[in-house]
Formats: structure tokens, sequence, C-alpha cells
């Protein structure tokens, strides 16, 4: 089979699966069915429109809620919420933090930002997450025996940023194990999970704080957003406080008792996250009625599989993953190419990380697999627009 003959192939599968065959099938579209124009009126009328507002409180209870976490703290965006869970996590100048070298920049950018070094770990093709079992045979022969350091750069090793890679879980416990075993705090990445569950538990509960996205793109969105969540009561009044410029309550003096951050979410975009809270379960369901199309129409292609959710886990599907059988990952280009030009929007996986310059010298394991999954993954159109239709036309750049 030729590229151009695989594409053909990919182009009529999605548009089988789609609800609307002939319209253009971005990779994701933002939804808004609900109450976000009367939410958002009322931020204007009312003039509660900046930091402080009675939406920020209610979308910080409701994300709690769905989430099923103690706390959740609602800031600017994702990558700020992981730059503070770093902190809160007690990452310091100087120390390394194991990130996966297959994920978005955004996992591991905040590592720096706190003055880190991102220590590049290997993923599998089971989870597209961490390998758990990889990762504690290197950590036995990379790490001092007193405590967790780095034989051989001798920087202290901090803490293990894991991610949900496009909605799937990782497997939490065996990575949780891991840490345990290795004096290692978890922190979840779990800015593309919303929705998706491991054993039955929200993503974002094994991890000691996990980060959450509202970018544009992610399942719902507050135009850009992100929030903290943890179970730990005392951290969670932390992170509000840190991440609200640390001012100490008073009626009007302005005390601050530690260099805080500037992070919170305004009222304007958690009235629309509230909004698209409403429609979350909606939003899921039509998201996975339409993987389950996907492995449908996808069964007759040969050379490609659609990747679908990991044992024991719920996914909520937030990019629907190809895989290429190793014969046919050379026709990847032509691939995006053809299907991008037919107005089906496809992407590759994320350069991996290791490989951009200001990593490019970064610390690592073997990582071969996440060069195998890179290599084989394109991601097909996604959103819920794709999966119902849609009621009004969009943009078919999704943002
Ligand atoms: C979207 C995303 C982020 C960052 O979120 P922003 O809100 O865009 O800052 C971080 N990590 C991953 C894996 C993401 O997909």
């Amino acid at each position: 089979m030729t590229g151009e003959q695989l594409s053909a192939r990919v182009i009529e599968a999605v548009r089988a699966a789609a609800a609307e065959p002939d319209a253009p099938q971005p990779l994701h579209e933002p939804v808004f069915e609900g109450r976000e124009i009367a939410y958002l009126t009322e931020c204007i009328e009312t003039g509660w429109v900046s930091s402080v507002g009675k939406f920020v409180d209610r979308f910080e209870q409701e994300l709690a809620a769905f989430t099923g976490t103690r706390r959740a703290v609602a800031v600017a965006n994702g990558t700020v919420a992981l730059h503070a869970c770093l902190r809160l996590a007690g990452v310091e100048p100087g120390d390394e933090v194991l990130v996966p070298t297959l994920t978005f920049v955004g996992t591991v950018n905040p590592i720096a930002y706190a003055g880190a070094i991102p220590h590049f770990v290997d993923s599998e093709e089971a989870t597209l997450g961490v390998d758990p079992d990889k990762l504690a045979a290197y950590l036995e022969t990379t790490l001092a025996e007193d405590g967790p350091r780095n034989r051989n750069t001798g920087r202290r090793v901090r803490a293990l940023v894991v991610m949900h890679t496009y909605g799937h879980p990782a497997r939490l416990h065996e990575l949780a194990e891991v840490c345990d075993r290795f004096g290692l705090v978890l922190i979840e990445d779990a800015a593309e999970s919303l929705g998706s569950y491991y054993r039955g538990t929200h993503t974002g509960n094994t991890g000691r704080l996990a980060a959450l996205s509202f970018n544009g793109n992610k399942t719902v969105t507050t135009g850009g957003g992100g929030a903290i969540l943890t179970n730990d009561e005392a951290l969670g009044a932390l992170a509000k406080h840190l991440t609200t410029t640390a001012k100490q309550p008073h009626r009007w003096a302005f005390n601050h008792d530690m260099v805080g951050y500037n992070y919170r979410m305004p009222n304007i975009n958690a009235a629309l996250g509230c909004a698209q809270l409403e429609q979350l379960p909606g939003f899921l369901e039509a998201k996975r009625a339409l993987a389950a199309r996907y492995l449908e129409t996808f069964r007759e292609v040969p050379g490609a599989r659609v990747f679908t959710e990991p044992p024991e886990c719920r996914s909520n599907y937030w990019l629907n993953v190809l895989l290429l059988d190793p014969a046919h990952e050379a026709r990847r280009d032509a691939v995006l190419e053809a299907t991008n030009a037919a107005g089906v929007t496809t992407r590759p996986a994320w350069t991996l990380m290791h490989r951009l310059p200001m990593f490019a010298s970064a610390p690592r394991m073997d990582l071969c697999t996440a060069e195998i999954i890179e290599r084989r993954l394109i991601n097909l159109p996604s959103g819920v627009g794709t999966a119902r239709g849609r009621s009004r036309p969009t943009s078919s750049q999704g943002r």
C-alpha cells in the first residue's frame, strides 16, 4: 500500500465516523451551547470580571466535586498550575525532576521555571505514559543509596511528573509505588485527562498534586485557564495563597508573607468554566462515542490501528490516536499532508522533549519506546463537533 492509498483510507475512515462527513474536521474545537453568555453577562453587569468573584469559588468547588479531590485552585493556565505544583512539592533550584520525553512542552518548561533540571524518562506502548517497570529498573542503578540523588550528576532528584497522554491514564498505582520506594514526590500533569479515570478514581488523585488545563483545545475551556488539584487540605490552602500573591487576609492592609505569584483565574474565565462544566458529561459521552466509531471505521484500514483506553481505565478520548504499523511509519508524513489538505486535521506527536534545543543536554534514560511511538503516531479529529455535529458554523482552526 502506498502513502497515497493509506491516506485515502484514513480520510474515508474519519469521514465515515464524523457526524457531518462532508464538513471540515478540525482536530478539536470549543463548543458553547450552554449558559456561557448568561454567566458572562452576569459578570459584566455586576462588575465582577477580575481576580475574585463567585464564579471562581463555584468553579473550584465544582472541579473538586467532579474530580473527587479535596481541593481545586483555579489559576491562569495549565503551565503555571504545574509551576505552582513543583514549588509546592518542594522542588528547588538545582534539583532534578523526572518527566516523560513524550509530552507537550508545557509539562517541562515549568521545571526550568523552578530552576530545576528535567531528567527524561521513557514511555510505554500500553498507556502512552511513563513506563513504571523500566523507570524502577533505571532508578535502581542511577540513584545513590543515601536518598534520591543522581549518582552521575550528584543532584537531588525530587519529583516525578507523569502525564496522561491524550487523556489515557498512566499506570498510576505502579508509578506511585516507584515514587514511594525511591522517596520521590508524584505530580500528575492531568491537563489532558479531565474526565479520565484510573481504576474508578479520577486522574489527579494519586499524585500529591496535579494540574489541569482549560485552554481552548482541551475538553472544557475557560478561554485560558488551569487548576491545581490536591487531597492535602494544608497544601491546597498553600496553593491558593501562593497563586494569589501570598497576601495575608485583612480588610485593607497589603501584607505578603512570601514571594507569591499572580496566577489566579479571572472571574470571567471561571464563568465560562462553570457553563462548560455543566456540559462536560455530554462532551465526554460524545467523545467516547466518536472513539467507538473510529474503532469500527478503522477496523478495515490495513497498516494502522486506533488506540483504545488501557485496561482498568476510562479515558476521555481527548485526542484520538492512530498508530501506524512499523512497516508503514515511513508513510506518516504523506498521511499528514493528504489529510490536512483534505480538511481532515491531523497532527503528529510532539517533537520529543530531549530533542528540543533547550533540553538537549538534560539527563535521560534510554528513550527507545518514546522514539518508536513518536514515529508512528497520528492524532485524529476529536472534537465534540466531529462527534455530534455542529449547531453553528465553526472556524476550521478550532481556536
Ligand atoms: C495543555 C497542556 C499543558 C498546558 O496547559 P496551558 O493551559 O496551555 O498552559 C500542559 N501539559 C499538557 C500535557 C498539556 O496538554
